[in-house]
């Protein structure tokens, strides 16, 4: 079994109504990826896709991927693509639910935001997944912190 440190949560800086096609065809053709961003895609409605299976190393995090695992989900920026935290109620439900899941299937491993690895005002920051991991889990599963 891969060896995983850590489990970071995503947005995908879009829109609410992105489809799932139009976020892999971006991958591939608009970045030019050969894998998928993240392992799973959480919808509006909090349904979970899965992309790649958890053994498969995907792209959320430069130089942090051979170790984590993805979750994002879809959503994360205001019609003027500034971040917000706009996560549906059912979104944050699935979240919590695959976060127990992971805990449970990788007890070491850290659960963490995007941006936790890096450097705000460095080049490439980003403020993804556009909420505190910290904060989220001290309020919602402070069992995961
Ligand atoms: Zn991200």
């Amino acid at each position: 079994m891969r060896q995983i440190d850590h489990i970071v949560l995503h947005c995908t800086a879009g829109p609410q109504s992105q489809t799932i096609d139009a976020i892999k065809n971006w991958w591939k053709t608009g970045l030019g990826w050969k894998q998928v961003g993240y392992h799973i895609l959480i919808k509006a409605d909090g349904e979970a896709v899965r992309l790649a299976e958890d053994e498969v190393v995907t792209n959320g995090v430069k130089n942090h991927n051979a170790r984590s695992i993805h979750i994002s989900y879809i959503g994360g920026v205001n019609k003027n693509g500034v971040a917000v935290d706009n996560r549906t109620p059912a979104q944050i439900a699935t979240q919590l639910r695959l976060l127990r899941e992971y805990k449970e299937k990788y007890p070491a491993a850290r659960i963490v935001g995007h941006r936790d690895f890096l450097v705000p005002g460095k080049p490439g920051y980003k403020s993804c997944p556009s909420f505190s991991v910290r904060d989220f889990l001290t309020k919602h599963a402070p069992e995961l912190l």
